[in-house]
């Protein structure tokens, strides 16, 4: 149902970026993707899913801006791309702030502020950025991440109602836990370093915060945007969609 349309997905060269990217190609949106990663992987990706590679620095206004005047008219904009840094505040690298404000906040209001004219223009668009449960709550030692998520979460409620009236939506996607290699690839080691099973590591270490003690799959983010994609989300706006087990309901 997305023929003719032109999504444009940050972050999609892995994890919840490239679920989000293949069920929007999948549903016939020329997809536009970018981010990091092995040249031939990206390429195999591109292929696969028929869909073109942007390279972009979105920690860079200028990377943005590239990004957009490649990809062209957008008529659905993911923001995905994001990064992680976990430290005590007062140890917590300068650097490492700026970076994460701007590719987790900042590179969203670049792209919005880039994509609007268009859709506005055409009366028909689609805004959806992967925020987080640390866009509703917090968690120690992630001051940059959880500040950024929910200054990331406030800027998709205001385009919501500068938007209200040109058949432009904007909404957040909030996943708790996801199950990505990354994670996975956190058992062998956790189970060494603490003694303990496969079951007690993903149970009440990974998922302590997470009630359904079940894991948020990527495939659920893909099947969300492509659902906010639809006529029948045409009134849903300024929204923000937990995929957290129930995490933020505690
Ligand atoms: P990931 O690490 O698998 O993917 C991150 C993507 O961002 C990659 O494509 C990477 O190349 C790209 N990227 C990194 N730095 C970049 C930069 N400077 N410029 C442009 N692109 C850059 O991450 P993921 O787990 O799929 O997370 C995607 C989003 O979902 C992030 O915003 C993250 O905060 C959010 N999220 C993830 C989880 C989880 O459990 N995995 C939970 C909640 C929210």
């Amino acid at each position: 149902f997305l023929k003719g349309k032109r999504a444009l997905v940050t972050g999609s060269t892995s994890g919840i970026g490239l679920a989000i990217a293949r069920a929007l190609a999948a549903e016939d949106a020329e997809t536009v993707i970018t981010g990091f990663g092995d040249q031939d992987a990206i390429a195999a990706i591109c292929a696969e899913i028929g869909a073109v590679h942007v390279d972009a620095d979105l920690t860079q206004p200028e990377g943005a801006e590239t990004l957009m005047a490649a990809a062209g008219n957008v008529d659905i904009l993911v923001n995905n791309a994001g990064m992680q840094f976990v430290s005590p505040v007062e140890d917590f690298p300068v650097e490492k702030w700026d970076k994460i404000i701007a590719l987790n906040l900042s590179a969203a209001f670049h792209t919005i502020r880039l994509a609007v004219p268009y859709m506005k223009g055409q009366g028909w668009g689609r805004i959806i950025n992967t925020a987080s449960a640390h866009s509703l709550t917090a968690s120690p030692f992630k001051s940059a991440y959880v500040a950024a998520k929910h200054g990331l979460a406030g800027l998709t409620k205001t385009v919501a109602l500068e938007l209200a009236q040109s058949g432009v939506t904007a909404n957040c996607v909030s996943p708790g836990y996801v199950w990505t290699p990354l994670v996975e690839n956190q058992i062998p080691d956790t189970m060494k370093a603490r003694n303990l099973t496969r079951e007690q590591v993903i149970n009440d270490v990974l998922l302590a915060g997470q009630p359904t003690k079940r894991f948020t799959q990527v495939e659920d983010l893909g099947a969300m945007a492509v659902f906010l994609c639809r006529e029948e989300a045409g009134n849903i706006t300024g929204s923000n969609f937990s995929l957290d087990g129930g995490w933020t309901a505690q």
